[in-house]
């Protein structure tokens, strides 16, 4: 007797080890491929950068070319260049598609004389800030107020929901993609704040469009900014703050303190206007997040989980979280989802 149910017991065990076993397996698998999926996504998403940094200061490197190039001279862009169509237009610049060595590359050109400082700084940041964050540049003519930059096809990140919204790119349209550009925005934002020539401020951000148009998309869904002409240095050490700009600014989506703070008895004046510092990047954060976070399945999920980081943006300047706070909770929502999507599968099917 005691021998049979012996038996029993085991023939039970050996008949549900095999089906564990096969599931498990199968689990296994699933997982297996959805972490691909996801690494595949998330890992490209860093690699430009090596791409980007591969020339030293001064060279560049496009699609199709080798060697790297010395940035473009006067001379070189005078001969070498040719203009195709004028794609953009800001205060600043105007835009031209243009064509170097069959390469479609962006030329700009200053628009009016009374601001041919902004855009001298903005070369003058762009020389100094290439990075993966960047736009890449590839040459300049200061004396005539040229840049010459990578073009990109998809434009300024105004774009986004026109070009994720056609047929062949729809399939990208998800709250994958659209929070790792809301992460590569912040990336800009902390890159801006803790650059190696300091802390910077992207003053030219009175409303959501004027601060989409700074930045352009890339061709793999991808940011990099494209307008330093106004950033401003703050630096702490020495107790100097900034303001962007010397005229009133109003609206809701300007930081607090960059309002006129003394009512409207009293008129405008600049000299008694408080200065302030890159923390009014901080306070747009959410705005840009929620655009670029768009209306997909998924992406109140994300803005959930953002809740409280976006909160806190929004606080008095000095409650505000630094970018790299803002950063790091972005990263940590983005591992807590991409776990969760991957998880669930293995809750369900054990
Ligand atoms: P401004 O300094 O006058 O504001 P921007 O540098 O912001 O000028 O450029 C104006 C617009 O031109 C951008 O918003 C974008 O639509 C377009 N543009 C600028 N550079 C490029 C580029 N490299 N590739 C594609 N479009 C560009
Ligand atoms: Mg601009
Ligand atoms: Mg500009």
């Amino acid at each position: 007797m005691e021998k049979k149910s012996y038996d029993g017991k085991t023939d039970h065990m050996q008949k549900l080890i095999f089906p564990t076993l096969f599931l498990l397996l199968v689990v296994l698998l699933v997982n297996l491929l959805l972490y691909q999926y996801f690494s595949d996504v998330y890992f490209s998403y860093g690699q430009t950068n090596v791409e980007h940094n591969l020339c030293p200061h001064g060279y560049f490197r496009l699609g199709t070319l080798k060697n790297c190039t010395p940035w473009l001279s006067c001379e070189a862009i005078k001969r070498e260049v040719r203009k195709l169509k004028r794609v953009g237009e800001g205060a600043v610049k105007r835009v031209f598609l243009s064509e170097w060595k069959e390469n479609k590359v962006a030329l700009s050109q200053l628009t009016m004389p009374e601001l041919q400082e902004d855009f001298t700084h903005g070369l003058h940041m762009l020389k100094s800030l290439q990075s993966k964050y960047v736009v890449k540049l590839l040459g300049y003519c200061e004396e005539e107020f040229v840049v010459l930059t990578e073009y990109h096809p998809f434009g300024s990140l105004k774009n986004l929901n026109e070009i994720l919204n056609l047929p062949k790119y729809k399939h990208l349209n998800t709250w994958y993609n659209r929070f790792l550009l809301a992460i590569g925005y912040v990336s800009i934002i902390h890159y801006l704040h803790y650059s190696p020539l300091g802390t910077f401020v992207m003053c030219d951000s009175n409303d959501l469009d004027k601060v989409l148009s700074q930045y352009l998309l890339t061709s793999n869904f991808h940011v990099v900014v494209n307008d330093l002409d106004a950033l401003p240095l703050v630096n702490k050490d020495a107790g100097e703050l900034i303001k962007c700009g010397h005229r009133e600014l109003q609206g809701e989506f300007v930081a607090p303190e960059q309002l006129w703070p003394y009512g409207e008895e009293t008129s405008f004046e600049d000299s008694l206007m408080p200065p302030y510092d890159e923390r009014t990047d901080i306070w747009k954060i959410p705005d840009v997040s929620n655009f670029l976070l768009g209306d997909v399945d998924g992406s109140d999920l994300v803005r959930f989980h953002l809740f409280d980081i976006h909160l806190a943006c929004k606080k008095s300047p000095a409650e505000r979280p630094s970018a790299q706070i803002v950063l790091d909770k972005y990263r940590k929502v983005l591992a807590l989802l991409v776990r969760e999507t991957v998880m669930p599968s293995t809750r369900d099917m054990l």
